[in-house]
């Protein structure tokens, strides 16, 4: 499965949430099968990121938006478990601060997005901000209006900088919303995630998918594209987003750098001084060497007992 072709929504299109289904898996059947692909992917994603940062030249954004209870937290868990924390960051938007909202609304975004070799996820971004800004009029509609052309002008900026930006709608519906708000009443290690808002922001479903069509089908470029994940199954969403991540960063066909120094000048001036202070022969296999030695030894000894 291509998952870069078949969930990326092309630039200019509008795109219709009601026609893209929650529930689709593909040809996955269930868990087992996916479950195995997303380990091959995660190998893959751990190399890819090992090339990232010794080439030390792309960037990558990864934007992660959902309805409340849409699996950003878990995505996070499961995918993202493939990348060395040391060059990878994960960070959240909450509602802004006081400091935050003296300033513009990028103002917390950009002095967090990744440098030279780095992957940084945002889980919730600068989206929120023709979001929950738009559905609560937290500013007036010729504010937040001119917002996406602001968006893409700033993501276009990142992106002429090296920064690859992928945006993941993960799609859950307003059913799968309530079974997982439900799991979090049963589960005593999720309970502390309930909050009264995941209840009454369901009041605004529609308008926050309203929010999210125009958000997608506004800011979705070559540059910085939105993906729709069908997110109702964890274990195909994990997948899917495993895979666009891996067919991006393949795309950019990532070469180790060239050594800076002359291997054998370095092997020879510090690697044969080591060798011939450990009495053995530089060329010669370390084992082998021992092995002979000993054995000579032993013949030597037998001789001089006769
Ligand atoms: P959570 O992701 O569950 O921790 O919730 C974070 C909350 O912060 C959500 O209710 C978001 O809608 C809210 N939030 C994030 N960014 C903004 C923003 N720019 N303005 C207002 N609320 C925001
Ligand atoms: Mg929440």
């Amino acid at each position: 499965m291509n998952g870069t072709d078949q969930f990326r929504i092309k630039t200019g299109s509008k795109v219709d949430l009601g026609k893209i289904d929650p529930n689709f898996h593909g040809d996955y059947e269930n868990e087992d099968a996916a479950v195995t692909e997303l380990a091959k992917n995660s190998q893959r994603l751990t190399e890819l990121q090992a090339l990232m940062t010794a080439e030390n030249k792309h960037s990558l954004l990864i934007v992660l938006q959902a309805m409340d209870g849409g699996g950003k937290d878990g995505t996070i868990k499961h995918v993202m478990s493939a990348m060395n924390p040391q060059g990878c960051s994960v960070v959240g938007f909450k509602v802004p601060t006081a400091e935050e909202l003296a300033h513009d609304y990028l103002w917390r975004i950009h002095k967090v997005t990744p440098g030279k070799g780095r992957i940084t996820v945002f889980n919730r971004s600068h989206f929120e901000d023709v979001l929950v800004v738009r559905v609560h009029n937290l500013v007036p509609v010729d504010v937040w209006s001119k917002r996406y052309n602001e968006i893409n002008a700033f993501e276009r900026g990142l992106a002429n900088s090296g920064t690859t930006i992928v945006k993941f709608f993960l799609h859950i519906d307003k059913e799968e919303q309530l079974r997982r708000f439900k799991d979090r009443l049963d589960e005593p290690g999720k309970q502390w995630k309930i909050s009264d808002s995941d209840y009454t922001e369901r009041e605004y479903w529609d308008d926050y998918q309203q929010a999210y069509v125009d958000a997608i089908s506004k800011c979705s470029f070559n540059y910085a594209p939105w993906y729709v994940i069908p997110a109702n199954h964890k274990w195909i969403r994990n997948l899917m987003v495993s895979q666009i991540l891996v067919e991006t960063m393949e795309g950019w066909k990532m070469k180790y750098p060239e050594p800076s120094v002359d291997l054998t000048e370095i092997r020879q001036k510090y690697h044969a001084e080591v060798v011939e202070e450990l009495g053995l022969a530089a060329s010669e296999p370390v084992v082998e060497e021992v092995q002979a030695k000993e054995k000579k030894g032993k013949k030597k000894g037998k001789k001089k007992k006769k």
